[in-house]
């Protein structure tokens, strides 16, 4: 070992899912919205003047942060916007998690939280979700130096309600509260509403799944103007300009366009419920998910051969290793015909699996 190699830092990241290219295959692995962006997002890629790439962007991301403000009725001093919001919840943990005490996050959910920890040496406990892949807020009564879970929680896809929500903040006042609602405009409500009453919350929301533009990498965080200062702090400690410029002409535009957000978010809860029904029907069981993805479990038939069979057929689905997960399938919500090619080939697949061999 040579004498500088002991000075690197060390970390085992965080797995995205594949991104595998070809337009022949069926893409439900990552959680992306099937539909377009909003029409006024590609009119303003036409219209964008290519010279203004010559100058740096607006550090402070003015125009996109005035949107969103006015968006959740908040102050532009309370929006804080990233580079997606794995950009956004890096810089959280980056700000707010300096206790010795460790944080608190759910053993099932988004694994990212464990690589920041890890990567930003953050001690850290993982508080196991009951049988049914619930969020017991009993578990987050106890001494720590902060709260981070998503909502609904990835990769189950179950939302715990506002009330419980609160449950968690009534009980942790003196450290920061982070909800990442990636997913909550597909069925929940949203933390904003508890904004005026605890100042150690910070929201966390994306436009990579309900404004489908995860190509364009735009996340965001509202919490109090306190907080939101800190963040930016750290941010002009680290990399001022984070947002490019085409991000933030394009994030304004689809915020602009509210009919199509609802329209196009109705389309997928629609079909995620239609899922729910065909899926059973196969001989799959999942939690009650109110995201766009559906955590499913096969009743003969194991999921990795299930994830294979799949891909051999060019259709992606997300299959986790470890334990109380491996016998999980995450699959995305895509449109009605995606869904349908994805029903049909299961059909005969499980019938062959399950009439030709024993499990
Ligand atoms: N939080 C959760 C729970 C997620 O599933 C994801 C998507 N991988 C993210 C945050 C990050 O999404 P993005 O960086 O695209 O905003």
């Amino acid at each position: 070992m040579k004498a500088w190699e002991k000075n690197i830092r060390r970390v085992v990241p965080y797995v995205p899912g594949d991104q595998p290219a070809g337009d022949r295959l069926i893409k439900l692995n990552t959680n992306e919205n099937p539909y377009p962006p909003a029409p006024g997002v590609r009119r303003a890629l036409g219209e964008m003047d290519y010279d203004r790439l010559r100058k740096y962007p607006d550090p402070a991301a003015s125009v996109l942060t005035e949107c969103l403000a006015g968006y959740y009725g908040v102050d532009k001093n309370q929006v804080f916007v990233g580079v997606g919001s794995d950009d956004v919840l890096a810089m959280a943990f980056l700000t707010f998690f300096n206790s010795e005490k460790p944080i608190l996050f759910p053993d099932i959910s988004y694994s990212f939280y464990k690589v920041w920890a890890e990567l930003f040496r953050i001690p850290y406990e993982m508080t196991a979700l009951d049988e049914a892949f619930l969020i017991c807020p009993e578990d987050y009564y106890r001494e720590n130096g902060g709260v981070i879970f998503p909502n609904p929680n990835a990769p189950t896809g179950l939302l715990l309600g506002l009330e419980q929500v609160e449950d968690i903040l009534k009980h942790n006042q003196d450290v920061i509260v982070i909800v990442d609602e990636a997913y909550i405009d597909f069925g929940g409500r949203s933390a904003l509403a508890l904004l005026n009453r605890y100042e150690n919350l910070l929201v966390v929301q994306t436009f990579s799944k309900a404004r489908s533009m995860a190509g364009m990498r735009i996340g965001f965080a509202i919490g109090a103007s306190g907080l939101i200062k800190a963040m930016n702090d750290v941010k002009y400690s680290y990399n001022s300009y984070t947002m490019n410029m085409p991000s933030l002409v394009l994030g304004e535009e689809a915020v602009r366009d509210e009919t199509y957000f609802r329209e196009t978010v109705g389309k997928i809860v629609n079909t995620r419920e239609q899922a729910k029904k065909r899926l059973r029907l196969l001989g799959f069981s999942f939690p009650d998910s109110m995201s766009n993805f559906i955590f499913a479990k096969h009743e003969k038939v194991p999921a990795v051969r299930i994830f294979q069979a799949l891909k051999d057929q060019q259709i992606y689905v997300r299959h986790f290793a470890g334990p109380r997960v491996e016998d999980y399938l995450r699959i995305t919500i895509g449109t009605d015909e995606e869904m349908e090619v994805l029903y049909d080939f299961l059909e005969g697949y499980l019938r062959g699996e399950i009439s030709g061999k024993c499990f």
